[in-house]
């Protein structure tokens, strides 16, 4: 899928996990602000394996970069799109978060842990509809897909995705933000600390 419905599927799954999980603890504004990146990022981080994935557009030298490691994690949908690649991220970005602790003091580093992976599941889950599938299970080489029948699938980039998929996340999001209104504001208002 585009790297666009990636970020709305990401925000909309972050949405989704804060209401279930509240009242969160109290939150720093800081963490707020970069859990939300750490989402956005999280949501388009499998694509990392691709040569043309926003990541490697926005750098001078990113398609070279790009096409190394792509070969590196096996080509386009291949290790970052499976729980395997899950597992290892999540140990990547949780060393990650530790290392920038100390420049980031006010930021509470275990809930931008949990954005950042709810944003890379929200991708894989959005995958599964397309007609590539995901393979989910690695090593065991097998692509899933929803359905299960190939032809019901999305193809990415065409005219569903542009026309129904994406209408219907942002839709989604709003109902929720809607009707959860004040579960997101007393997460903004009574919660933040210092
Ligand atoms: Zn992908």
């Amino acid at each position: 899928m585009k790297a666009r419905t990636h970020d709305l599927a990401a925000i909309t799954g972050l949405t989704i996990v804060v209401i279930v999980v509240s009242p969160l603890p109290p939150l720093h504004l800081a963490t707020i602000l970069v859990a939300l990146l750490a989402n956005q990022l999280g949501g388009i981080a499998p694509d990392i394996d691709q040569p043309t994935a926003p990541f490697w557009r926005n750098l001078p030298i990113g398609g070279v970069f790009g096409r190394f490691i792509g070969k590196m994690l096996g080509g386009h949908r291949f290790l970052t799109h499976s729980l395997v690649g899950v597992a290892f991220m999540a140990f990547l970005v949780h060393w990650l978060l530790a290392v920038l602790q100390p420049i980031m003091p006010h930021v509470q580093i275990d809930y931008v842990w949990w954005a950042f992976m709810i944003g890379m599941l929200s991708h894989l889950v959005m995958d599964s509809f397309t007609k590539e599938g995901v393979p989910w299970l690695l090593p065991i080489p097998i692509k899933f897909g929803f359905p299960p029948i190939r032809k019901f699938r999305i193809t990415t980039g065409k005219g569903i995705e542009s026309f129904i998929v994406e209408p219907v996340l942002i839709v989604l999001l709003i109902a929720i933000c809607t009707v959860y209104y004040h579960v997101l504001v007393e997460l903004f208002h009574n919660r933040i600390v210092g």
